[in-house]
């Protein structure tokens, strides 16, 4: 075998044999060599089903080729580095053929480190062939917009399109979506959402429980895995969530609904970004639902924004912006991230719960990774790359590409501007239309000063107040400023002596 082929952790796509073959490469030529590094499990304290799921995707994943005739060198290493000098000195491979990694840090260490340990092997880096849109798709502005972007790969894919015109003559539906939560959610009556299937770990899973059990600094429940790990489940998974939550999808995007965490959002990042399913086949899916009558047109075409838009959106907007991205800080905010992060110890339900599911399986929808969780410590004034550095490790489709655009950007505004064109800010009164938490919390989402209060208030105006020269300049975020210029000068006062109380109370205690 002259060529080896290694494959990524988050590269394992149902396509590799077709791209081998473009290329003459096939089972009689070529092996394949797929890495655990030891040091990467303990590089950081990852949500243990997020260790479970990559091993145990890429045990079945190496299962599948070896099944398919291939020759799969599937090393346990302490290190990357280690792994790829001692299969080059074991196969003494011609040529050491890679696809380009999805995140940064990785594709320095293909450029800088593996050169080193070739001894004489060649090194070929493939375009990576996971993502649609690249950085010159964003065009020339420093602040991109998504819409304009969407368009482009609405044209460029072909979905949900009559020729060059959108089906239904819109691009774009969400006006029609973001429905607070229904009235009998909030008593409690919650037996109209579906359940999201799950999947009883085989040995293989049960195998990789029992390793990650044994990994000290990793964080999270370790029980209730119940993800899919093969290709054949996550289509699975996907059919029922076509069948199930797309035609809701739409509608109830933005609501939050205490003890549903998934709602009816497809939870298909997880699968996606390993590469188990794919952005195409999924958009079809949804778009074939749609033609056929099965989904509404608000939900498939948000649904289809997701994926062509936001998340190639972001995938472009990380390669344009790496590395300076990462040490954005533009609101100058440089407090601690709060112990409850981690530990969900707090009475403000709506973070207590958010902090809770992501202990339990390492997910939140959007709007509480957005609206909750970033909103409090952009409140806060907690530094973002300390949020970064939570969100990289304790969710289980989080990878660098997706969560530093996503929280640097979208969720702090610490990039100044470039992923949205204004701060994601809000107070208690979003979180009570688009929730069903503030029912059961033991703060008050009407007030905004004394100890019921909720927290959220206070921090909002205190935001507005510090920030104020910066928001009065963007006509989007002007009118919260002119509000507080509004209010009585004892009302501002006490609202940022309370905002103060908060900070030392729930962040630097
Ligand atoms: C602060 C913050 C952190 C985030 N961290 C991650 C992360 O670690 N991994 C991750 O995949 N996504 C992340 N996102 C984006 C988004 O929240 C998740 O993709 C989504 O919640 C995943 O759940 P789902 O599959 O049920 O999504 P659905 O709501 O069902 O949406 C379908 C798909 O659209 C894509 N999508 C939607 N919005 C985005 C977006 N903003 N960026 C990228 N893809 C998007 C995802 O692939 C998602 O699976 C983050 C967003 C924010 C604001
Ligand atoms: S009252 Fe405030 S802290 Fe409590 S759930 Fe509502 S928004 Fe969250």
């Amino acid at each position: 075998m002259h060529t080896t082929v290694w494959i990524l952790g988050d590269q394992l796509s149902p396509r590799w044999g077709e791209w081998l073959r473009e290329r003459g490469l096939g089972p009689h030529n070529a092996r394949v060599l797929m890495i655990e590094s030891a040091q990467r499990l303990r590089a950081r304290p990852w949500h243990r089903h997020k260790l479970i799921l990559v091993l145990s995707a890429m045990r079945h994943f190496a299962e599948a080729l070896r099944a398919q005739g291939w020759a799969v060198d599937y090393r346990m290493a302490p290190s990357f580095t280690a792994g790829v000098r001692d299969h080059v000195r074991e196969y003494a491979p011609q040529r050491l053929l890679v696809m380009r990694p999805s995140t940064w840090q990785g594709a320095q260490f293909i450029a800088q480190r593996v050169p080193l340990l070739l001894n004489g092997t060649a090194l070929e880096v493939l375009p990576n062939r996971m993502f649609l849109a690249r950085p010159e798709d964003l065009g020339s502005a420093r602040s991109p917009l998504l819409e304009t972007f969407y368009r482009r790969m609405r044209r460029r894919t072909g979905f949900l399109m009559d020729g060059e015109r959108p089906v239904g003559g819109r691009w774009n539906y969400d006006a029609d979506n973001r429905l607070p939560p229904r009235k009998t959610w909030r008593e409690g009556k919650t037996h109209d959402i579906p359940p999201i299937p799950r999947f009883a770990p085989d040995a293989i899973t049960q195998a990789v429980i029992a390793e990650v059990a044994r990994i000290e600094t990793a964080w999270g429940a370790l029980d209730g895995f119940a993800l899919p790990v093969t290709r054949a489940d996550a289509l699975r998974f996907f059919e029922d969530f076509v069948a199930h939550r797309l035609p809701n999808f739409g509608p109830f995007e933005d609501a939050m609904v205490s003890g549903q965490p998934f709602l009816f959002h497809a939870v298909v990042s997880p699968l996606i970004n390993l590469g188990l399913l794919e952005r195409d086949e999924l958009c079809m899916a949804a778009e074939r639902a749609w033609r056929e009558g099965r989904a509404p047109i608000n939900s498939v075409e948000g649904f289809i924004r997701q994926l062509i838009g936001w998340r190639e959106f972001i995938y472009a907007i990380y390669w344009r912006e790496m590395p300076r991205l990462r040490a954005m800080n533009a609101l100058n905010a440089h407090h601690p991230l709060p112990h409850f992060y981690w530990d969900a110890q707090t009475d403000m339900a709506c973070l207590r719960e958010s902090v809770q599911g992501v202990w339990d399986r390492g997910y939140t929808h959007h709007i509480q990774r957005l609206m909750v969780l970033s909103n409090f410590a952009m409140l806060a004034g907690v530094q973002p790359q300390a949020l970064n550095e939570w969100f990289l490790s304790v969710y289980v489709d989080a990878y660098d590409w997706v969560v530093t655009p996503n929280v640097i950007g979208m969720g702090t505004f610490a990039d100044g501007g470039i992923v949205g064109t204004k701060p994601y800010a809000a107070s208690a009164n979003y979180i009570n239309k688009m929730s069903t938490y503030c029912v059961r919390c033991r703060y008050r989402p009407d007030k905004r000063v004394g100890e019921d209060a909720c927290p959220f208030n206070a921090l909002y105006w205190d935001f507005v107040a510090r920030h104020a020269a910066y928001l009065a300049a963007n006509p989007r975020t002007a009118m919260p400023v002119r509000a507080l210029q509004q209010m009585p000068e004892a009302e501002v006062r006490a609202l940022r002596r309370q905002a103060e109380q908060w900070i030392q109370r729930l962040v630097l205690t």
